[in-house]
């Protein structure tokens, strides 16, 4: 009796610590929930080492060289793929593969603009992607101007039908781009239901180049298409200039751009896998495919060079986490974010075993801030993350953090997400022109922001418990 007894108390008292600790791990509150001093220390080393190498800058040097533009569905595109397939492998990742996306593939042809009276000017123009091309001939017609696209929608019909519209919005700064970019994205639609003949828009940049910027815009189903084209910055002066003298201002403008069949390419995907908890996921990555203009330097190949960069560092250093980083180059974001639709949805059964999810796609770095999207417990562990890239520069953030294109699927499926906000001030004087090629990249910022990627990567993957736990509702959608 006496040994059954104390057997049965010594069961009692072990079964009571297994359930209070059971409990204890439950209800771990937001203020016990934090990273180790050994997983901080361990942060900072990486911040401190990853900060001095050059990784990120040679595998950006490499893409621009070898590859060069990608625009997606073109020979460049398939050339990017085997690249990013070869240097994941090159780098060590424990797993690299690739994911099909499908997309309506779409064609530059010849471009030009002139304005014929009542002074003869040629101009520098680009077709927008997407755009249906002009009669053989071009197009001649009388220009209208527009300061946005809303004052286009309030216009009467008879000011434009038959006519050229020109949206003359322009980029005061980086913060003006989601404004802005509705003329591009939207303006072909609202000008072809008043009946213009095509649409002209002043760059979406903040330069004074004589390069235009390209960049996507759509069709409306119901709505006629009409060709739509960018001019530089500095011809939208000029032809606001001569609109000014008064009297109407006549172009001509020629468009061989055309849409071209249904192509596929593929999100490649690199792996450093976990080291306890393997079937869950850090997502970080960049798009893969580029416009045609440039090299695609800082869009995005920084944000495809600092994230491999990041996650092949901590391999390297034998710096396995306990959850799985896994590096996604995206397919097609700039026609559409095919790749990240596609990605969302072949993964849909486990977006719940996704801790965090950060797409680096505005420019060369440095980080400067730190935006999450987190449950309320883990609001302590992004505070510690900040900590430790308080001394790159990286300061404290939003608690609603867009996480860029791609990765912005999953946040409206309700990922955990993070943005590591990339300075961007001079990012729109040359994004999708000519000019954006490896020689604008400087090697210490595109360096800083590796490292806070590798720092935000290992703890990320580290950390004590599931970022999703008690999620906010979801803001935005993308
Ligand atoms: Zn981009």
């Amino acid at each position: 009796m006496f040994e059954q007894s104390r057997n049965l108390k010594l069961f009692g008292l072990m079964a009571s610590i297994v359930l209070s600790c059971a409990a204890h791990a439950a209800e771990k509150t937001e203020a016990s929930v934090s990273f180790s001093k050994r997983e901080l220390a361990t942060a900072a080393w990486i911040r401190d080492h990853a900060s001095k190498e050059n990784q990120s800058y040679r595998i950006l040097e490499s893409l621009t060289t070898e590859v060069g533009s990608r625009m997606a569905g073109t020979p460049g595109d398939a050339r990017a793929v085997a690249w990013a397939e070869a240097k994941f492998k090159e780098l060590g990742f424990d797993k690299v593969w690739k994911e099909a996306v499908r997309f309506p593939s779409w064609q530059r042809g010849v471009e030009s603009a002139e304005i014929l009276a009542p002074f003869s000017q040629k101009l520098a123009v680009t077709a927008l992607g997407n755009s249906i091309s002009t009669p053989e001939a071009g197009i001649e017609a009388e220009i209208i101007r527009f300061a946005t696209l809303n004052e286009l929608i309030a216009a009467p019909v008879e000011s434009v039908r038959g006519k050229i519209v020109f949206i003359d919005h322009k980029m005061k700064s980086a913060n003006d781009y989601g404004q802005v970019r509705q003329g591009r994205a939207s303006g072909a639609v609202e000008a072809a239901r008043k009946g213009a003949l095509a649409i002209i828009i002043r760059s979406v940049g903040t330069d004074s180049h004589r390069l235009p910027h390209t960049g996507g815009m759509h069709y409306a189903a119901d709505v006629m298409q009409i060709p739509a084209a960018a001019m530089s910055n500095v011809d939208a002066d000029l032809v606001a200039r001569i609109l000014m003298r008064g009297g109407p201002v006549k172009m001509a403008l020629k468009l061989g751009s055309h849409a071209g069949e249904v192509m596929q390419s593929y999100n490649v995907i690199g792996e450093i896998t976990g080291s306890e908890l393997p079937n869950e996921y850090v997502l970080i990555g960049g798009h893969l495919d580029s416009w045609d203009l440039g090299t695609g330097a800082i869009d995005d190949g920084a944000g495809c060079a600092i994230t491999m960069a990041a996650a092949e560092f901590l391999h390297r250093h034998g710096l396995r986490p306990r959850r799985s980083v896994r590096v996604i180059l995206y397919a097609n974001e700039e026609q559409g974010l095919f790749g990240g639709s596609a990605y969302a949805s072949e993964h849909q059964a486990q977006l719940k075993q996704i801790q965090a999810a950060a797409e680096a796609d505005s420019g060369q770095g440095p980080v400067l801030q730190l935006d999450s999207f987190v449950g309320a417990k883990a609001r302590k562990l992004v505070m510690q993350m900040q900590s430790v890239l308080a001394p790159l520069g990286v300061k404290k953030g939003t608690s609603d953090a867009d996480p860029g294109p791609d990765m912005g699927v999953l946040k409206s499926a309700g990922v955990p997400s993070f943005e590591l906000v990339l300075k961007s001030d001079d990012y729109f004087d040359i994004h999708h022109t000519a000019d954006d090629t490896f020689d604008k990249i400087e090697p210490a910022r595109i360096t800083q922001a590796a490292a806070a990627f590798a720092v935000f990567a290992y703890l990320a993957a580290q950390a004590p418990i599931y970022f999703g736990e008690q999620m906010p509702v979801v803001q935005k959608s993308h």
